[in-house]
């Protein structure tokens, strides 16, 4: 008799802003008290650390780059994301951020896949061509598209409440109104 073989690990890339916390259009999240979940978040993330083997966030902060967040203030606003996730009981693996500005021309800026890339080149049980990338922006379903050229595989999920004239055009291959709608969606 054989045994199956082990499920093979995959990661599900989450963007940050407008998917976990509400965005601040025009300004950036600079301290903890202006960090405010969307609603169901937290326990979308919960229903998704019970389906996905790994869970990772990647984001653009160019507004440390800018000078405009202190690099401590965005440790306190992460520090304080996976305190609340473990309280829920819910798991975040690794938050991968990218300081830069466009004009510094790094390869973790979303679009481009860097962040995603650099992650999983440090976590090599992971399968890269089963990743799926959940965000609510152009650049989220860009970093999906490039992720999946470079390893051979990314579902794009756009979270799109109808409410960013942005997105109305962007490609995915799903769409949900918010994160706890797509959690529920994919969890039994
Ligand atoms: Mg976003
Ligand atoms: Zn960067």
């Amino acid at each position: 008799m054989t045994s199956s073989p082990p499920r093979e690990p995959w990661c599900l890339f989450l963007d940050r802003d407008g998917v976990i916390n509400r965005r601040i259009v025009g300004d950036y999240v600079r301290t903890t008290r202006q960090w405010e979940y969307l609603p169901g978040a937290l326990q979308a993330l919960r229903l998704l650390s019970e389906w996905a083997p790994r869970i990772v966030i990647v984001t653009n902060q160019r507004g440390v780059g800018r000078g405009l967040i202190a690099e401590d203030d965005l440790d306190r606003i992460h520090t304080r994301l996976l305190e609340d996730v473990a309280i829920v009981g819910a798991r975040i693996d690794a938050i991968r951020v990218c300081p830069h500005l466009e004009t510094d021309e790094c390869p973790c800026r979303k679009p481009r896949p860097g962040l995603a890339l650099s992650w999983l080149a440090v976590n090599r049980e992971v399968n890269p061509a089963r990743s799926v990338m959940v965000g609510d922006s152009p650049s989220d379903m860009g970093m999906a598209q490039n992720l999946a050229a470079a390893t051979g595989g990314c579902l794009r999920v756009l979270i799109d409440d109808g409410s960013d004239p942005a997105t109305t055009g962007v490609d995915a291959d799903f769409r949900f109104p918010t994160l706890l709608d797509y959690a529920r969606d994919v969890t039994p």
